[in-house]
């Protein structure tokens, strides 16, 4: 499937403020009981047995690209939340640090606390290490990076990748626009209603795939972006 560009024209470009980072993280602290119902497809995600074993396979189709890369000894996850991936890393590897900015999120992610998980709470667009990594995985994390941080995100990864270190991150495609906790969407943003009846704005952006191997390239990384059918945007990258 071609994702078609979703990018705002210029003059409807708007950088994304400090306050709505904020709300964006604590939107993810609000959402953390239920979060886990989009991925499982449970309440309102629930769209029948024919869309939900299309997202199931679908899943599992960039979950065997996942079990297929050579992950090296030590990981860095960012933004892990409830752990849906991290599950599949920590079994994997000598070491895994996982970057969250949200307690809430973090406190039902399954492998924190693990002897050879090393858990972080930090905002991302702050936070740094002296750390070098062998793989650093950030899975549904792109598109809440803001397009104007989109080469500097890259180039913090790379910052943090020994060399012939790997990348892997999954993400949705625009059609996730249609997913019953979306009450709108604006350039760089969207408005995500909560089953309390809250709505808060968060940034979500559905980058192309050519602007994501150009910022990767920017950053020394060489990024392979692939599609799956209909529901994920995922890739495997490595450090030069
Ligand atoms: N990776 C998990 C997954 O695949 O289900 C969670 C992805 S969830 C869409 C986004 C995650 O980003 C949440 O866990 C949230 O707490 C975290 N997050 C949002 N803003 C952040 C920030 N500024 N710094 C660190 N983490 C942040």
């Amino acid at each position: 499937m071609t994702t078609q560009p979703d990018r705002p024209d210029a003059e409807q470009f708007h950088p994304v403020t400090e306050d709505q980072l904020a709300e964006q993280l604590a939107y993810y602290s609000s959402r953390a009981g239920e979060y886990d119902d989009w991925w499982l497809r449970r309440g309102a995600f629930d769209q029948g047995a024919a869309a939900n074993e299309r997202w199931l396979r679908e899943a599992d189709q960039v979950r065997a690209v996942l079990e297929s890369l050579d992950l090296g000894q030590d990981v860095l996850e960012l933004a892990p939340g409830t752990g849906t991936w991290s599950i599949r890393l920590a079994p994997r590897v000598r070491s895994l640090l996982l970057v969250d900015g949200s307690a809430q999120m973090l406190a039902h992610n399954p492998v924190a606390g693990q002897g050879n998980v090393r858990t972080v709470i930090a905002d991302l667009f702050v936070w740094d290490t002296d750390q070098r990594f062998d793989t650093v995985v950030f899975t549904f994390w792109i598109s809440h990076v803001p397009r104007e941080r989109l080469e500097g995100f890259f180039r913090s990864v790379s910052g943090w990748l020994r060399a012939g270190g790997r990348v892997f991150f999954v993400d949705d495609v625009p059609a996730a626009k249609d997913e019953p906790h979306v009450a709108g969407s604006a350039g760089q943003t969207m408005v995500r209603r909560l089953n309390s009846g809250r709505s808060a704005t968060i940034v979500k952006n559905f980058y192309r795939r050519e602007e994501l191997v150009s910022a990767a390239d920017a950053a020394g990384i060489e990024l392979d972006v692939q599609e799956t059918e209909t529901h994920f945007q995922y890739a495997t990258g490595l450090k030069r």
